[in-house]
C-alpha cells in the first residue's frame, strides 16, 4: 500500500471539486483530487443546460443567490480570460396569457431584491424583433444569462490546477477515512488499495456526497437525499430561437417547464423535466415525453414541426430534502475539528455559481489549515 501527504484531498472531479482545486492550487495549497471514473466531469455536470444563470429567482439571501450571483461575473471575467467557448445570449421570461402579468412582476421583484437590476420588459411586438417565431404577450429579459460549453471550462480547470501542481487521479473511489493526530488518512480503492494523508478533505462527490458522508463517524446532522430527474428532448435542425426561453416561473416555486434553451452549437434543447426520484442511475428519458411536452412548447412556439422533436438525455439533480422545498439551498458543513467539509444540495445554479463556490471554500480553508 503506497501513502501519499497533502494540505486537502478533494472527492470528485465534477465541476465544483475542479473549481475549488483551481482556487486552491493557484494559492499554492497541495492539492489532490480524487475521482472515481476514468474521466473528470462526467457526473451531474455532464447532464445538465449549460446555462449561465444571472441569479434572479433564488430566494434573498440564499447561498444560491449570492454564489450565483458572484459566480456568473467570475465565470465570464474567467471564460474570457481563458478562451472558453460561452455567448451572453440572455433569456426572456415570457407569459401567453396577459393576466399572467402579476408573474413577470414578481420576477422581476425578486430579482431586485437579489441586487439584479438589468431587467427589462418587451411587449408582444419588440419581442417578434429579436424572436420572429416566438409568440409571447410579455417578455422580461434577463441581458446578463448566457450559455457555456461546460466540458471545455472543466477541462481548462483541470489543466490549470495541474499546472499549479494539483494531483488529479481517477479511477481512485473513495472508501473511508479515518481522523487521527489532527489529520485524516484517506482509503481509496484504485488498481491497488492505496492511502493519502490529508490535513482537510473535502466532500464535492455530487449524488454521494450524502451517502459519503454518513461513512464517516461525525457529530454533524447529515440532510436526506432527495434525487430529481430531468429529461430532455432535442430539436432537430437549425434552432428556431437565439434567446433563451423561460415559460415564466414563480420564484421559489419548483416546477416543470418545457423551456428552450440554444446550444453553442446552433441546436436546441427543450425541458428539463421534474420527477424525484430514489435512483442516482436511471438516465433513461420516458418515452412519451414529446406528447407530454409538445402542447406547453406549442404555446410559445406554434410552428413546431413535432417530427423534429428527438428524446434527448436526463440528469438528475442532487437535491437535499428540507421541510420546505422552497428552503432549499446550497450547503456547506464543516466537521471533525474543521478538518471535513461536506458540500450537499449543489443542483442548478452550481455550475454558474461553481467559481464563487471554489472561492468560499477557499476562503474557509485558509483558515482551518
Ligand atoms: C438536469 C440538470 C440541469 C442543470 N442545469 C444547470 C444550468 O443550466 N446551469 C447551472 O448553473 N447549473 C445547472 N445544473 C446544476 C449543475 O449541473 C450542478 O450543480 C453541478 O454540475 C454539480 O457539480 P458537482 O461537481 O457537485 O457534481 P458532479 O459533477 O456529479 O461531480 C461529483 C463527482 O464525484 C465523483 N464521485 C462520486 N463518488 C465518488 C467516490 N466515492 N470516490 C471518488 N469520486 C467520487 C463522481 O464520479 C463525480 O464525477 C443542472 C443540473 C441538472 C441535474
Amino acid at each position: 500500500m503506497s501513502k501519499t501527504d497533502t494540505d486537502v484531498l478533494i472527492i470528485g472531479a465534477g465541476v465544483i471539486g475542479l473549481a475549488i482545486s483551481y482556487f486552491l492550487s493557484k494559492n499554492n495549497i497541495r492539492v489532490v483530487l480524487i475521482e472515481k471514473e476514468k474521466n473528470f466531469g462526467t457526473g451531474v455536470s455532464s447532464r445538465n443546460t449549460e446555462v449561465i444563470h444571472a441569479g434572479i429567482y433564488y430566494k434573498k439571501n440564499s447561498l444560491k443567490s449570492s454564489l450565483c450571483i458572484r459566480g456568473k461575473s467570475l465565470l465570464y471575467e474567467y471564460c474570457k480570460k481563458y478562451k472558453v467557448s460561452h455567448k451572453q445570449v440572455g433569456k426572456f421570461f415570457i407569459i401567453n396569457e396577459v393576466e399572467d402579468r402579476g408573474v413577470l412582476e414578481q420576477i422581476e421583484q425578486q430579482a431586485g431584491e437579489n441586487g439584479v437590476k438589468d431587467l427589462k420588459y418587451y411587449s408582444s411586438n419588440d419581442i417578434k424583433k429579436y424572436e420572429p417565431l416566438l409568440n409571447a404577450k410579455n417578455a422580461l429579459f434577463s441581458p446578463t444569462s448566457g450559455i457555456i460549453d461546460s466540458h471545455a471550462y472543466m477541462q481548462s480547470l483541470l489543466k490549470i490546477s495541474e499546472d499549479n501542481g494539483a494531483i488529479f487521479s481517477p479511477l481512485s473511489i473513495f472508501l473511508d477515512a479515518e481522523f487521527s493526530l489532527n489529520k485524516w488518512t484517506v482509503k481509496l480503492k484504485g488498481n491497488e488499495l492505496y492511502k493519502i494523508t490529508s490535513n482537510i478533505v473535502i466532500n464535492a462527490a455530487g449524488l454521494d456526497s450524502v451517502e459519503i458522508s454518513k461513512k464517516i463517524n461525525s457529530n454533524i446532522k447529515i440532510p436526506e437525499e432527495n434525487f430529481a430527474k430531468g429529461e430532455y428532448l432535442r430539436y432537430s435542425g437549425k434552432a428556431p430561437f437565439s434567446h433563451i426561453i423561460y415559460p415564466a416561473l414563480i420564484p421559489g416555486k419548483i416546477m416543470e417547464r418545457a423551456d428552450a434553451t440554444p446550444d453553442l452549437w446552433g441546436g436546441l434543447r427543450f425541458g428539463p423535466t421534474l420527477q424525484y426520484t430514489k435512483s442516482k442511475t436511471d438516465f433513461n428519458v420516458s418515452k412519451n415525453l414529446i406528447n407530454r411536452f409538445a402542447p406547453a412548447i406549442k404555446k410559445y412556439f406554434p410552428e413546431l414541426d413535432e417530427k423534429k422533436l428527438t428524446l434527448d438525455i436526463a440528469g438528475i439533480r442532487p437535491k437535499i430534502k428540507t421541510k420546505n422545498l422552497e428552503l432549499e439551498d446550497f450547503k456547506f458543513e464543516w466537521g471533525i475539528n474543521q478538518g471535513w467539509l461536506d458540500i450537499w444540495g449543489i443542483e442548478s445554479p452550481g455550475l454558474t455559481a461553481s467559481l464563487a463556490i471554489g472561492e468560499h471554500v477557499f476562503n474557509q480553508v485558509k483558515q482551518n489549515l
